[in-house]
């Protein structure tokens, strides 16, 4: 490549030259499908030399093929295959094929979506999927679209927007929750005149089990983690809705302020989902805001069988949904929505270079109004060509064949006294553990925070360890990535079914190895 091989222009020569690049690296990444298994690459520190060896950035460069060829040697044979049916570790999963076709779409043209003259036609897009969005989470009745964009703006409509993933689209419900409250109950605008006096006695709720980024959330707002009172879970790992009643009501009798509950639809480890009706009706109760991190379960309600157990979503203040997790698009894809769309003003700042106020009354959409983000990806398009791909009838089969998978593995672990499982599955994750015929006969204990007075100390760190050996045995050995947590302060295994290629045979096999690898280790 020369200096003049810069960019895909109108020009024919640039235009071959694109199409050139492009095919080459769909063939190259084509050939690193070697096999079915998710990973092939070297343990750790051999990984890392093969890394070092690469001199990153030389005085001459060396061009693009030798390049090229480095990337078919050191990458991609050492990238794990998240297609692969034998990755099932964490809550990341495999990309859809027409939303790889979407990255080459978005990175290509390299939109910005924070004002409508770098994003155009993308800005209209996230507008109108983020509308789609709020009617099919129930924040809107349907209306033709035709319809809906004629309510005037002071009537209070859902909105939303795009993020880089559940963190963030918690973190940017919770500055909302935060704004809204100072203003409508202490009169405050915190935008304009930081936290108030007595912010330390601000509170939020959520359980003992939701995601790390509530505390990172309130660190960033200023309120420290000692605003988060966690709220210990029932053996089912859902919110204990006596236990927030009690804490409610102790906070406000020693002075302090609830200001929000979050609700987990859907938690890391064991996709539980909290009571969220109970949770709207204390929220109604004592005047907070009610958010649902649904960064795992949004995708439950795609499925037509399953729907249900997320359903009361609706009655949410605001939801976290991420499509990198079971809707299988590429990182990053996440929105956040908001049943009153009035109170993202939190979020709006003018600048005179960007989103110049006289903009929005000529049509105008500057969508850095309502994001933390400044320059910002657009990601709304893989959900666009997704959904009407796929439609909804071939979405609920995807997301209802993860969940059938997972209701099938924990009917097997049910059966089989190698193993002691920990609850059952409301979504699509397993948390199991190998265990000695006396332990998982007493699996109970395990629910219940009770696992390390079963078995004599020694004996269940012995456990322990064959847990995790079994579980580096699967991916240097055997290929397969599967996850590993704590429950009830033991050691534990974890299927995350993400990907509909996953068969019932495909499991059992899987269960047969581990035993075989239990049995080696524990001896
Ligand atoms: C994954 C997850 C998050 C974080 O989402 P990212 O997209 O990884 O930032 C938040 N909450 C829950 C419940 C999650 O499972």
């Amino acid at each position: 490549m020369t200096e003049k091989d810069l960019f895909i222009t109108e020009n024919d020569a640039d235009k071959q030259l694109y199409e050139d690049i492009i095919t080459r690296t769909a063939k190259a990444i084509k050939d690193a499908f070697i096999n079915d298994k998710a990973y092939t690459g070297p343990e750790p520190f051999d990984l890392k030399k093969v890394v070092e060896a690469v001199e990153i950035l030389p005085d001459e460069g060396i061009g693009f093929e030798n390049a090229f060829d480095r990337l078919n040697e050191v990458v991609l044979p050492n990238l794990l295959r998240t297609p692969s049916a034998d990755y099932m570790a964490h809550l990341h999963g495999p990309s859809l094929l027409e939303t790889i076709a979407s990255e080459l779409v978005i990175s290509t043209f390299n939109q910005s979506m924070d004002s409508w003259d770098q994003s155009p036609v993308a800005t209209e897009i996230e507008v109108a999927v983020i509308r789609e969005l709020c009617r099919l989470f129930g924040y809107t009745a349907a209306v033709p679209a035709s319809e809906s964009a004629s309510v005037p703006e002071s009537v209070s409509a859902p909105d939303g927007v795009f993020t880089s993933g559940g963190s963030q689209s918690n973190e940017t419900a919770l500055l909302i929750a935060r704004d809204w409250f100072c203003n409508e109950k202490l009169h405050l605008d915190v935008k304009k005149f930081g936290l108030p006096e007595n912010f330390t006695k601000l509170r939020l709720y959520t359980s003992e089990i939701s995601h790390f980024s509530m505390e990172k959330a309130c660190h960033i707002m200023g309120l420290g983690y000692q605003s988060v009172v966690k709220v210990p879970v029932d053996e089912k790992q859902k919110m204990d809705i006596a236990a927030l009643k009690h804490l409610l009501a102790s906070d406000v009798a020693a002075g302090n302020i609830p200001f929000c509950v979050v609700a987990t639809c859907g938690t890391t480890d064991f996709g539980s989902i909290d009571p969220m009706k109970e949770i709207a009706a204390l929220c109604e109760e004592y005047g907070m805001w009610m958010h649902v991190d649904a960064a795992y379960g949004s995708g439950v309600i795609m499925s037509d069988d399953y729907r249900a157990r997320v359903a009361d979503i609706a009655l949410s203040d605001s939801v976290t949904v991420d499509f990198h997790k079971m809707f299988m698009m590429p990182v990053s894809c996440s929105a956040v929505l908001i049943k009153d769309g009035r109170d993202m003003q939190a979020l709006t700042i003018h600048a005179d270079y960007l989103n110049r106020e006289e903009d929005e009354e000529d049509g105008y959409t500057n969508l850095v109004d309502k994001s933390i983000q400044t320059t910002r990806r657009f990601d709304a398009l893989k959900v666009w060509l997704s959904f009407q791909i796929r439609g909804r009838n071939g979405w609920s089969t995807l997301i209802s064949t993860s969940m059938n998978n997972a209701a099938y593995l924990y009917g097997q672990f049910l059966q089989d006294p190698a193993f002691a499982v920990v609850t059952e599955p409301e979504i699509s994750s397993v948390v199991f553990r190998l265990a000695p015929p006396s332990e998982s006969a007493h699996a109970d204990a395990l629910k219940s925070g009770n696992g390390a007075g079963l078995l004599h100390a020694a004996e269940a760190f012995r456990w322990d360890e064959v847990n995790k050996k079994v579980r580096r045995s699967l991916i240097h050995e055997h290929g397969v990535v599967i996850g590993q947590t704590v429950a009830g302060g033991r050691v534990c295994l974890k299927f995350t079914l993400l990907n509909p290629r996953i068969t019932h045979e495909k499991l059992d096999a899987l269960l047969s190895l581990i035993k075989t690898l239990g049995a080696r280790f524990s001896c």
